[in-house]
């Protein structure tokens, strides 16, 4: 059994009120360890630390502050497979998406953002014969990030890497559902010699560490990620405090498939963008439109794809799927399902929830894909963020454009098409934040990352992120 604590003020300790949670492996639907269930108290201690920790952190230079997120860095990667291992038990996440991409991420963030603040610089205004304005851009403070279960490590370093290279300090909370790798980051932050308090990390729920975390006066910015309803309550608590908010939310993105399109790609890469991590990543694609002239033949050649699938055992190198990550997320999958086919939806192939030998107890699901559905039916417009498709067939352009555009998300699109001046016309039109033309998830960490509509508030990423966690102070020097 593994015990998780709390690192606060450069110590692991137990939550104050000394309750814990169960820590579950979703792949066999047992508890392999506890977490703290902490509260309010165990983020004041959080929130005291990194206040008194602030002053000395962001006096270091740049150079001295990098040092620590690269020693850090590179300590993840000498204990790459602990965290893979860590990082698959705990999600049920399958261990060749673990090792190939969360934890070499959760690297590349760290390396990405401690390289990136060596080249950021503010802007400088002339005003000919009066004087020169320049911008500082100093540290906000204390800050909060707080991440979701779909990515953890992945997103979790996403946030406190540019919070802490900008000067900050930190108090972090992971979800209460994956919080393993993030409690062997706080083993080897103490191993890097991170000075006491700069990141502080407190388990336990939303609905305790979270909201306690919103709500606190001294943290003066939120970076979020994680379902729309949730940033909306953490909008509703900070804004009337002029907290600083980055909220990154939920998701319906669409593929389309043109007639033109590479249709083998096309094929190959919606499969992979319906289901990879159980098509619990906000930037799956889980509306997939395809033009009329080539629905039948896609449908075909995608079907067949989606039953070669292999679901079980999240650490068998040969599983593309692994196991939803909690039983409240697969009963919620499994309901969404039932209210596709209460709406018309013919399902094509999976549907149910899948026994696994020897992991009777997980939760697996088949993946699914559903036709037949409005573009405006509550399965085309509601976040599942489950393993779970549905195809719509479209007569032109114009049709594509508004399904595509039909919804309240503006996270994603994903086009496929070899016609230049369609995919620029797509590309202006679409409303998202992130347009990819003839591939999916290729991300290169030095852009705006984010959504439109109720997909967000901001973005992330590259300089955005570095301006999100530093305050812009005008300074004139009038020389006339
Ligand atoms: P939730 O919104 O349920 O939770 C996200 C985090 O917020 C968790 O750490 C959670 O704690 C915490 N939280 C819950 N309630 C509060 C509160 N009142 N105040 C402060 N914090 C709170 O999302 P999930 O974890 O279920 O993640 C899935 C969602 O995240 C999906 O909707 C998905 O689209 C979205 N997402 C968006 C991404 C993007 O970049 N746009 C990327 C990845 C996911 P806990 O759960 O531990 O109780």
């Amino acid at each position: 059994m593994v015990t998780i604590q709390n690192y606060i003020n450069g110590k692991l300790q137990a939550p104050i009120a000394q309750i814990y949670l169960n820590n579950i492996n979703p792949a066999k639907g047992e508890a392999f360890g506890k977490l703290p269930d902490s509260n309010s108290e165990d983020v004041e201690l959080a929130v005291l630390a990194a206040k008194k920790a602030f002053p000395a952190w962001s006096n270091l230079s740049v150079a001295e502050r990098v040092v620590y997120i690269e020693r850090i860095a590179d300590l993840i990667e000498q204990n790459l497979e602990r965290f893979v291992q860590a990082e698959s038990l705990d999600s049920g996440k399958p261990i060749w998406l673990a090792r190939k991409v969360d934890i070499p991420r959760s690297v590349s963030n760290l390396r990405y953002f401690s390289a990136a603040i060596t080249h950021f610089s503010s802007e400088s205004h002339f005003m000919e014969n009066h004087g020169i304005n320049y911008t500082l851009r100093q540290p906000i403070g204390v800050v909060g990030c707080i991440s979701p279960w779909n990515l953890p490590l992945y997103l979790f370093t996403w946030k406190i890497a540019p919070a802490l290279v900008t000067g900050n300090t930190v108090v972090a909370k992971p979800s209460e559902i994956t919080p393993y790798t993030a409690y062997l980051f706080s083993e080897i932050c103490k191993e890097a010699g991170l000075p006491d308090g700069v990141l502080n990390i407190v388990h336990g729920t939303g609905q305790n560490v979270g909201a306690a975390m919103v709500a606190h006066p001294e943290v003066k910015a939120i970076s979020f990620t994680g379902g729309t309803n949730t940033g909306q309550e953490i909008a509703r608590v900070a804004a009337p405090m002029l907290k600083k908010l980055s909220l990154e939310l939920g998701g319906k993105n669409p593929t389309i498939i043109f007639e033109d399109a590479n249709f083998e790609d096309a094929v190959n890469t919606a499969v992979r963008s319906a289901f990879t991590n159980q098509g619990q990543i906000c930037l799956c694609g889980s509306r997939i439109l395809v033009h009329q002239s080539i629905y039948e033949k896609f449908k075909t050649a995608f079907v067949e794809k989606v039953k070669q699938i292999k679901v079980g055992n999240p650490s068998d190198e040969e599983n593309f799927m692994g196991a939803i990550v909690s039983k409240a997320h697969f009963n919620k999958i499994l309901s969404c399902i039932a209210l596709a086919v209460s709406e018309g939806g013919k399902i094509l192939t999976g549907g149910k929830a899948l026994s696994v030998k020897d992991f009777e107890q997980g939760f697996f699901i088949e993946p699914t894909v559903i036709e037949g559905l409005p573009y405006s039916s509550r399965t085309n417009m509601e976040e599942i963020f489950g393993p779970v498709v549905t195809l719509i067939p479209f007569q032109n352009d114009e049709e594509a454009l508004e399904i595509a555009n039909y919804s309240t998300y503006g996270l994603a699109a994903n086009i496929w098409t070899n016609d230049l001046k369609r995919a620029h016309y797509f590309s202006e039109k679409l409303e998202t934040g992130i347009v990819w033309v003839n591939c999916w998830m290729v991300r290169d960490l030095r852009t705006p990352f984010g959504g439109q509509k109720f997909s967000g508030l901001g973005r992330e990423g590259g300089n955005d992120a570095l301006r999100f966690f530093t305050e812009p102070k005008n300074v004139l020097i009038h020389y006339k």
